[in-house]
């Protein structure tokens, strides 16, 4: 029999609260061991297979019914415990990086994630309600997210929260609208010695577009980024390049800047390509990911709950650094938080090898416990108070 509590049961609350944090202390030992299996086998993007199957065996243990491979995906999934509203959703993530393995921390998202679910159901059988355990794949390179936003995945949430592992604890995230951009430019091979005048050098198109992005870069607002690589410059020094290829991205804080920026950009490309004869063809990518819109009721609760655990929680500013995350796609659909638990000294860079080696030490396994904590907490917070999630909602829809 689900009720709901009165002005006045804030004790019940904090019992309950002590009960979902006693039992993450209880599953300690199987979380710890995921997060570092997961860190240990890392998985690039839509291939995670092994953490999706990890991830969702505990999730079917606990009481969770499966769905795999949803939207097509077959590394997504959806775990759900309880029925009816509200729906509560934390997402997982659990894609590594080339070369560089779990160097942002997505084995302590994804074990943070299975750990606050699982913990929040007696919150749940308590008031009702239903918690979900979204996993969502792909979020460093291919937007996840943003292609689960387009295929239905959200539309009857509620809530969605997410913890990312970082070097300080915050409650909202300042990520930036970006978008992704493959360029090519094809030249004309000849003798780079013998017949010089007879080639068109696609390399030294690339190089005049790297100039006129970083002459273009003292112009734009100090928020927003442009970073790229050269994936082709050539096949040897005596041969006039015919081809060369890159990868860019484009961050900007809103979406009008960043279409303001993407034709900046291209047309870097295009200048270079006309200076030196080498034709253009480049391609946008079809996911862009969308600026954070964080809910500042949530992300007061989720604050409350970790300074509750002993962490201080600061407030991210302009100076704190910030990418772009394809939450922020989820966030603009329902009303969420992408907080931030600190793993590792502020010296230390998210995407780095020593920040991949935080994600498997001892204080990685402390942030993934607090995070799942505080989530858990958060539920507690919401499932006991119906009209706080009305007036989660009400920010939301005020903020649109
Ligand atoms: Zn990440
Ligand atoms: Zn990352």
């Amino acid at each position: 029999m689900e009720r709901h509590l009165q002005n006045g049961e804030g004790v019940e609350i904090e019992n309950l609260k002590a009960s979902v944090t006693g039992e993450i202390d209880a599953h300690r030992p199987q979380l710890s061991e995921l997060s570092l299996k997961i860190h240990s086998n890392p998985e690039l993007g839509f291939r995670e297979v092994k953490a999706a199957d990890w991830l969702t065996r505990y999730l079917e243990e606990n009481g969770f019914s499966i769905e795999r491979g949803i939207c097509g995906l077959p590394t997504a999934f959806k775990a759900s415990y309880g029925k009816g509203k509200p729906v509560i959703a934390i997402l997982a993530e659990y894609d590594a990086l080339p070369d560089l393995g779990h160097a942002c921390g997505h084995n302590i998202i994804a074990t943070c994630a299975v750990g606050a679910g699982v913990a929040s159901r007696p919150a749940i059988d308590q008031f009702g309600g239903s918690i979900l355990v979204i996993g969502t794949p792909a979020e460093e390179l291919s937007g996840g997210k943003a292609i689960m936003v387009n295929r239905g995945a959200f539309d009857n949430l509620d809530i969605a929260m997410m913890v990312h592992p970082g070097t300080r604890n915050t409650a909202t995230t300042h990520a930036l609208a970006c978008q992704h951009l493959e360029v090519e430019f094809f030249g004309k091979a000849a003798h780079a010695a013998a017949r010089p005048a007879a080639g068109i050098n696609a390399l030294e198109a690339m190089l005049q577009s790297f100039a006129a992005i970083n002459s273009l870069r003292q112009h734009i607002r100090s928020t927003a980024r442009i970073h790229g690589i050269i994936t082709d410059g050539g096949e040897a020094a005596n041969i006039v390049p015919a081809h060369s290829a890159g990868n860019f991205i484009v961050r900007a804080e809103d979406d009008t800047y960043l279409d303001e920026l993407k034709q900046k950009v291209l047309n870097c490309f295009i200048g270079a390509s006309t200076a030196s004869g080498a034709r253009l063809e480049y391609r946008w990518a079809d996911v862009r990911y969308a600026p954070m819109h964080n809910n500042l009721l949530l992300a007061r609760l989720f604050t409350q709950n970790m300074q509750s655990l002993g962490r201080r929680v600061t407030r991210p500013n302009a100076s704190s650094g910030f990418g772009s995350t394809d939450m922020g796609n989820v966030s603009q659909l329902v009303p969420g938080i992408h907080p931030s638990v600190a793993i590792a000294g502020k010296e230390i860079s998210v995407h780095s090898p020593q920040f991949a080696l935080a994600a498997a030490s001892e204080a990685g396994i402390k942030g993934m416990l607090d995070a799942a904590k505080a989530l858990a907490m958060t539920v507690v917070d919401l499932a006991a108070n119906p009209e706080t999630v009305a007036r989660v909602k009400e920010e939301f829809k005020q903020g649109k």
